[in-house]
């Protein structure tokens, strides 16, 4: 038994689902259902008996101590986090209470519940806490990709709530000596990402005929990986890692987003063009540059590949390809992400496990 926090949001949902069709080990997924939790991703489980999905928060202590002393999972994946950018610049307080906050009272939980673990099981519990390239802060254009060794320079309120829990993290392990793993990924794309993120937001605005906003220059440049690789990435580090190391994460795919988003719209103006025949590049709007736009990110994932023999399966290319084809079959999950009307549909069709 795994518990894995925040598994209805984007990769904790792909990591759920890829789990689960790898092997038997059940699930307890603990998620808050914020805007960004989404248990229609989790639809093709209704019926699964290895999924337990608990609505709630990482911070209920009373909760977290109850689902553990329950189920007494082998390890807590922590996935849950208020993940996006933009709103930390426009309403930080959130970023604070669930990824510092948060963390830090699902680690208490943690402690508490490892602590009256026999010692053999003390060996073989962890936590693993999935974390972002962002705290790393911004790159010069020549400058050495990110290593696990990197100073931490968070610039955003969203990346600076993510260094802070990645050492709340590595204070327990060694202060209180819980077998903790920390994994910092670069950005990722693929199913069910909500579309307030680049890849699906301009894939669906492009289908809607609506404008494609770009930040800027549109040249600030991001490792980009396939959620499926970094959900390979996390079962790696978790079933080798070495405890109390961090794993850089990424997919050597460095892309500027103008590049990304001319990507997009040739791969839509070959499997389904616009109705007059123009190109959906013609749709691109550059607006207004975000506050303290980080201008570069990289990762050096050297460490991962050659200690735990990891490797991302997909390229851009396949990946970004696999992406737009996806949302293109999912039209009715975006319509219903975009509108709302999916909090509806949870409440009707799908019951509390
Ligand atoms: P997401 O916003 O899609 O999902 C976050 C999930 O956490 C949602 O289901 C939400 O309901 C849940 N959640 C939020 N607050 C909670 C709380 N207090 N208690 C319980 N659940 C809560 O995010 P994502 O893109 O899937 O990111 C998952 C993790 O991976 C985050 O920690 C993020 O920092 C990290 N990460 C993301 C990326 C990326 O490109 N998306 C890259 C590297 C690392």
């Amino acid at each position: 038994m795994i518990l894995v926090t925040g598994g209805a949001g984007f990769i904790g949902a792909n990591f759920v689902l890829n789990w689960l069709k790898a092997c038997d080990e059940p699930v307890i997924n603990l998620d808050k259902l914020t805007y960004a939790g989404n248990k229609d991703n989790l639809a093709s489980l209704a019926a699964d008996d290895r999924h337990i999905f608990v609505q709630g928060d990482i911070g209920d202590q009373v909760l977290v101590a109850k689902l553990l002393a329950t189920h007494k999972p082998r390890a807590v994946l922590n996935f849950a986090a208020e993940s996006h950018v933009d709103r930390s610049i426009h309403g930080p307080a959130a970023f604070v209470e669930t990824n510092i906050v948060g963390t830090f009272r699902l680690l208490e939980s943690v402690r508490q519940y490892w602590n009256a673990l026999p010692s053999e099981e003390q060996g073989r519990f962890r936590f693993l806490h999935v974390s972002t390239d962002e705290v790393y802060g911004s790159l010069e254009a020549d400058a050495p990709a990110f290593s696990e060794t990197h100073q931490y320079a968070p610039n955003s309120p969203y990346s600076a709530s993510k260094a802070s829990s990645d050492h709340l993290v590595r204070a327990y392990h060694h202060t209180y000596g819980i077998p903790v793993l920390t994994t910092n990924c670069s950005n990722n794309y693929g199913p069910y990402q909500f579309p307030e993120k680049l890849i699906p937001l301009v894939i669906a605005n492009a289908l809607a005929g609506k404008n494609l906003p770009i930040y800027g220059d549109g040249k600030n440049i991001r490792d980009w990986l396939y959620v499926g690789d970094h959900c390979s990435a996390i079962q790696r580090v978790l079933a080798v890692g070495e405890v109390g190391e961090t794993y850089n994460v990424g997919g050597k795919n460095e892309m500027a987003n103008i590049d990304i988003v001319h990507i997009i719209c040739d791969l839509l103006n070959a499997i389904r063009p616009r109705a007059d025949g123009k190109s959906y590049r013609e749709q691109i709007t550059f607006v207004k540059d975000r506050p303290g736009h980080d201008r570069r990110y990289a990762i050096d994932a050297r460490k991962i590949e050659a200690e735990l023999d990891w490797r991302p399966a997909e390229t851009f290319e396949t990946g970004i390809r696999k992406t737009v084809e996806w949302y293109l079959a999912n039209q009715q999950w975006v319509g219903r992400v975009m509108s709302g009307d999916y909090r509806d549909w949870i409440s009707q069709n799908y019951s509390e496990r």
